[in-house]
């Protein structure tokens, strides 16, 4: 499941062809993803340009002329293709995996100083898209109960250990939670607590003091390690799919059960929290 590096690694590369353009054209092949799409969704986008296209947690937000913001989530497997027409290497941005066509479920055509075709490929169907009213953007329910952006200026040691203490849930559920952090998932939890040497298990309020300033300094690094190598792979051609940066990244715990921690040797283990697998070392991490 992409999260946050994923996220802006596929902003970063949907940057050139979206800001400044236009929807010229938009097809929606079907009613609904996860969640119906807004109603008048192709009306309220045709003849719009992108004003901007930003990010907030995993959310990619698309700044219309119109007022309005166009949002968008991959879920679990949403991946966009982008095709410029005019040149002599159609798809620049096109997948190291293969996406079956069956389940292109939204394609936007755009013009602009790069006109390009762009196709929204989901075939779990776990993304959605939405249309925020203008100024309705912040209060909308995707956003209004998220915290603050961790690589932005509202996110410090001291938000993070005031947002942990009082907590009786384990870290990695709290780090989870997006109204503590937003755009953590699942693996940069497990890698953020790993290179911190804090327990999964630990209780949120007790990561105090010490040990919380090292663990924000490590959500930061693991985060902008991640975009790193996802900047990397755009400028190899590849894809807008996020899946590619867990490939090409080097994880230190995450699905890595059984095998030796770098650090002390022992074997790296898995235990499921709230339904998730947690992969840590018990020795490294108290
Ligand atoms: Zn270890």
């Amino acid at each position: 499941m992409p999260e946050l590096p994923e996220v802006e690694t596929v902003r970063r590369g949907l940057q050139p062809v979206m800001e400044g353009a236009v929807f010229e054209r938009v097809e929606a092949r079907r009613p609904d993803l996860r969640f119906p799409l807004p109603e008048g969704f192709a009306e309220r986008l045709e003849g719009r340009r992108v004003e901007s296209l930003d990010r907030r947690g995993k959310y990619l937000i698309a700044r219309l002329s119109s007022g309005e913001s166009l949002i968008m989530h991959l879920g679990m497997s949403g991946r966009f293709t982008i095709e410029e027409a005019d040149r002599s290497r159609p798809g620049v941005f096109a997948l190291a995996q293969e996406c079956d066509p069956k389940h292109d479920h939204v394609v936007f055509e755009m013009t602009g100083p790069r006109p390009a075709r762009i196709t929204y490929n989901d075939p779990r169907r776990f993304g959605f898209m939405d249309i925020a009213a203008p100024d309705g953007l912040e209060t909308c329910r995707h956003f209004k109960a998220m915290g603050p952006e961790p690589l932005g200026n509202s996110f410090s040691a001291a938000t993070l250990k005031e947002a942990l203490s009082g907590k009786g849930a384990p870290i990695k559920a709290a780090l989870l939670d997006q109204g503590v952090v937003a755009g953590l998932g699942n693996i940069y939890v497990c890698e953020a607590l790993y290179r911190a040497g804090v327990s999964p298990r630990r209780k949120a309020a007790s990561v105090a003091g010490k040990r919380s300033d090292r663990l924000y300094g490590e959500i930061i690094a693991v985060l902008r390690e991640a975009i790193e190598a996802g900047g990397s792979s755009l400028r190899d051609f590849a894809a807008a799919d996020g899946a590619l940066g867990y490939f090409q990244h080097r994880f230190d715990v995450y699905d890595r059960e059984g095998e030796n921690c770098r650090r002390c040797d022992k074997p790296i283990r898995r235990m499921v929290q709230g339904g998730r697998s947690t992969f840590f070392c018990p020795s490294c991490q108290r």
